[in-house]
C-alpha cells in the first residue's frame, strides 16, 4: 500500500463488525475482503499511479483501499450512510487522496465530482450495474468523459457485453458496448469470494472507449437494436417493419431481410443506423 497510514488500517472483517455493516440485499451488498483479489481488480484497470478513479459503491472500502494502494486519487459515491464512518477512517489515512460522496450514483453529476479523464472502477451493486453501464456507454458525445471502465458484473452480464454474433448472449448490450468500446473479460470471480456469497459467478470486465463510427446517433442505434432483438427469433423483415425506413435501409445495404437479429455483426447494425440517420438528415434539409 502507498503510505504508512493506509497499511495500519484494521482488517476489513473487523471494520464490518465494528460498524455493524450487515449486508443489505436491497442495496446489492456483497462485500469483498480478500486483499489479493482486490489488488487484482485494481491492477485490471491498468496503471493508476496519480490517476483519478471514480468508484461506485465503496461499501466498507476494500476496493477503495486497493485503488489508493495503487497510487490513485479516489472519488467514491456511496448510498448506504452506515458505511460512511468506515470510509472516513480510510479518507483520514489517505493523505487527502480519498473523497467520499454520500449519494445515489444514478443521480449524481459524475463529471462535476470526478472530472474529465477519470477511470471508473467498481464492484457494482447488481441491481443498478447494467443501468450504469448503459449510461456510461450512451454519452451524447464520444469520446466520453471517462478513460476506462473496470467493473464487476454477474458473469452472465459480462458475457452479454462481450458476446459475438450468433451466440445466445449476443444482443442489445453487446452491440452498444462493441459499437463504442473495446470490452474484454479480465477474469472470473468465484461466488465464495463475496460476503455474503451471491447465487452466481461474477466477472471483471475491462472496457476502453473506441473511436466510434461517425454519423450514427445513440438514439437510432438503440431504436434499431430494440426492434431487432425485441423479436430476436423473427426475420428482420418482421422485426424491423415498425421502424420507418429500416426495410429500405436493408435493401440499400444488401442485408437480406430473411436474416435474424443475432446473425448481424455490430458493423451491420451501425450501417443500418447510419442509413436511417442519413435519411433523416436529408429529409430535414429538404
Ligand atoms: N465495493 C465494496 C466491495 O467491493 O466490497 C462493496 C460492493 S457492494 C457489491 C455494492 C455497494 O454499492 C454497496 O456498498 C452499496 O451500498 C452500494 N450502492 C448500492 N446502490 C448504490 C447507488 N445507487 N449509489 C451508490 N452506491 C450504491
Amino acid at each position: 500500500m502507498t503510505g504508512p497510514a493506509l497499511a495500519t488500517l484494521p482488517a476489513l472483517r473487523d471494520v464490518i463488525a465494528r460498524h455493524g455493516l450487515s449486508a443489505s440485499k436491497a442495496l446489492g451488498q456483497n462485500f469483498l475482503l480478500d486483499t489479493k483479489l482486490l489488488d487484482r481488480i485494481a491492477r485490471a484497470a491498468g496503471s493508476l499511479e496519480d490517476a483519478t478513479v471514480y468508484e461506485v459503491g465503496p461499501g466498507p472500502g476494500g476496493l477503495t483501499r486497493a485503488l489508493l494502494g495503487a497510487g490513485a486519487r479516489v472519488v467514491a459515491v456511496e448510498r448506504d450512510s452506515r458505511c460512511l464512518p468506515a470510509l472516513a477512517e480510510i479518507a483520514e489515512a489517505s493523505g487527502g487522496r480519498l473523497e467520499v460522496i454520500a449519494g445515489d450514483a444514478m443521480a449524481i453529476d459524475e463529471v462535476a465530482v470526478a472530472g474529465e479523464g477519470a477511470h471508473i472502477v467498481a464492484n457494482l451493486p447488481y441491481n443498478v450495474g447494467t443501468a450504469l453501464l448503459v449510461r456510461w456507454l450512451t454519452d451524447a458525445t464520444w469520446s466520453p468523459w471517462w478513460r476506462s471502465l473496470t467493473l464487476m458484473f454477474q458473469k452472465e452480464v459480462a458475457e452479454r457485453i462481450v458476446a459475438a454474433p450468433g451466440s445466445n448472449a449476443y444482443g442489445r448490450l453487446a452491440v452498444l458496448a462493441q459499437w463504442r468500446s473495446t470490452a474484454a473479460i479480465a477474469f472470473t470471480v468465484n461466488r465464495m469470494a463475496f460476503v455474503p456469497p451471491p447465487k452466481v459467478t461474477s466477472a471483471v470486465v475491462h472496457i476502453v472507449p473506441a473511436v466510434a463510427p461517425e454519423g450514427v446517433t445513440v438514439r437510432t442505434i438503440q431504436a434499431v437494436t430494440a426492434a431487432a432483438f425485441g423479436q430476436r427469433r423473427k426475420m428482420l423483415r418482421q422485426s424491423l417493419k415498425g421502424l420507418p425506413g429500416a426495410l429500405s435501409a436493408l435493401g440499400t445495404l444488401g442485408i437480406a431481410a430473411d436474416r435474424r437479429a443475432e446473425t448481424l455483426s455490430v458493423a451491420e447494425f451501425v450501417a443500418i443506423a447510419r442509413t436511417l440517420d442519413a435519411g433523416r438528415t436529408e429529409q430535414a434539409e429538404r
